[in-house]
């Protein structure tokens, strides 16, 4: 089994051909769209077994639509809402042009593909206003080696796909949402506990990805890293025992925006504490969410990780007269709220304004003005 991340800029487009058969999960932007096609015919492939569009945002769609009208397209499996845009309406037109007619597999379900299958692991629900929560994932498996891919899910995605009992365990796993700091949550690496991990993204996007925390957390679990930003399209070959690459992995950790400090001390708190329960606002479920957080597991690595981030955080709570403020995982700011103008609260961290100063944030005009 061949699995090709292609290097489609700031987007996500895999090709997968086992046994004569060929899969393709995502086609990437429509600026690499030719790219793709012709990628595809370097390989030679004519037929598409499972064309897989995980949502409907251009960096993953607008490709495929390109291989919808170059190739022989047999299934297409697709996430179950609808997207308010052009591309989207030429992607089901596209579709419609082949004779076919989307399937929106429920999780769980199984494909034989090659010489191996894959599972859908989510989307569990669908939010009609959020296109990268609605993203396809699968894990896709050949003999004892396994990949999982998960689109632009997000990290409540990755807490249904833990509760789901289907096991996650892989050797490879794509980060979502190309790193973004809302994905690849520490339960999720510790139910995948992937040997490589490989970012999609484009080099110097504007998104700053891949995210601190994410390379964080792979560094700290030792994970080795591959990165199409830094090293063009990637091949890894499975026979079902041993995955063999076309280059070593660059391990580079570094985050997408250099000014990126992360949230990681505070981050792995949050986590313990909506873990335990408190966040229970999320819909009556929570007898499945403790089920994922079953994982003392989940805990465990929380401990294990928390000690080597400690380094300055450390002595805030000792300085508790200090002027505290709000930071963001990618912002170059400090507020006086978690909530200033479009800060997530969720993604916020409070730290002294001292701390804030020394390493480089300055006051918001909002808040500080
Ligand atoms: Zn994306
Ligand atoms: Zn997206």
């Amino acid at each position: 089994m061949k699995v090709h991340f292609l290097d489609v800029g700031q987007g996500l487009s895999i090709l997968v051909q086992s046994g004569g058969q060929t899969m393709i999960y995502d086609g990437g932007d429509k600026s690499t769209s030719s790219f793709v096609v012709s990628y595809l015919q370097k390989q030679n492939v004519t037929t598409i077994d499972y064309l897989i569009s995980s949502h409907y945002d251009s960096d993953h769609m607008a490709g495929l639509i390109g291989c919808l009208s170059a190739f022989d397209v047999k299934n297409v499996i697709s996430s179950d809402y609808e997207h308010d845009s052009k591309l989207y309406q030429s992607f089901i037109q596209a579709v419609a042009d082949q004779g076919l007619t989307m399937q929106h597999p429920a999780v769980g379900t199984e494909f034989s593909f090659g010489t191996g299958s894959f599972q859908i692991l989510a989307p569990a629900t669908i939010d009609p206003d959020d296109s990268n929560k609605n993203s396809v994932a699968i894990k896709l498996t050949n003999g004892e080696n396994s990949f999982i891919f998960t689109g632009d899910a997000e990290s409540t995605s990755e807490a249904a796909m833990c509760a789901s009992g289907i096991d996650l365990s892989c050797d490879v796993l794509v980060p979502g949402h190309h790193g973004s700091a809302t994905a690849t949550s520490w339960d999720f690496l510790q139910a995948t506990v992937p040997e490589y991990a490989v970012i999609s993204c484009g080099k110097d996007n504007q998104y700053g990805h891949p995210a601190k925390d994410v390379m964080d957390k792979l560094e700290s679990m030792d994970i080795q890293v591959y990165r199409t930003d830094e090293q063009g399209t990637i091949v890894a070959v499975s026979d079902g025992t041993t995955i063999t690459w076309n280059q070593e992995p660059c391990n580079d950790y570094t985050p997408g925006e250099k000014e990126d400090q992360g949230t990681q001390t505070q981050k792995a708190e949050t986590e313990n504490s909506s873990s335990s329960g408190t966040n229970t606002g999320k819909s009556g479920k929570s007898s499945s969410k403790s089920k994922a957080a079953d994982a003392s597991a989940g805990s465990s690595i929380q401990i294990t990780a928390t000690p080597q981030v400690t380094e300055a955080p450390q002595d805030t709570s000792s300085t508790s007269n200090e002027e505290m403020v709000w930071i963001t995982a990618t912002g170059s700011k400090y507020h006086n709220k978690n909530n200033c103008g479009r800060t997530d609260p969720s993604k916020a961290s409070e730290i002294s304004r001292s701390e804030a100063e020394s390493r480089g944030y300055e006051p918001c005009k909002k808040c500080f003005g």
